[in-house]
């Protein structure tokens, strides 16, 4: 397996998580005992997928929210981004190493910038 490929599974087990976690506090749809998230959240976590499977710039970045193209549609980006600013903060507490993998990968990145 290419590096790019681990890169890309291991961000879509992250964003699945940080969709999961959002669902679970706040759509009353979310069934705690299969896991599984409303309609609307299991559409947008596909949706990630697929963002990160068609992605051209997985070797250059590692994560969506660091990547200069956004290529989300608009409905779709804002959906996402009220998850990443719940789940964010939230991640540290129910999936530590996840969310420490995520920081450590966001300051690299944004030291490349530079
Ligand atoms: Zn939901």
């Amino acid at each position: 397996m290419k590096a790019a490929d681990k890169k890309r599974e291991k961000e879509q087990r992250v964003v699945e998580e940080m969709i999961r976690l959002y669902c679970r506090k706040n759509h009353a749809e979310y069934d705690s005992k299969s896991g599984q998230m409303c309609p609307s959240c299991q559409e947008l976590s596909d949706y990630a997928k697929l963002r990160s499977e068609k992605c051209p710039f997985m070797e250059k970045k590692t994560f969506c929210s660091n990547c200069k193209v956004h290529c989300y549609k608009p409905e779709m980006r804002e959906k996402i981004r009220q998850v990443m600013r719940f789940s964010g903060p939230r991640m540290l507490l129910y999936h530590p190493a996840l969310a420490v993998w995520h920081v450590v990968c966001s300051v690299r990145e944004k030291k490349k910038q530079k």
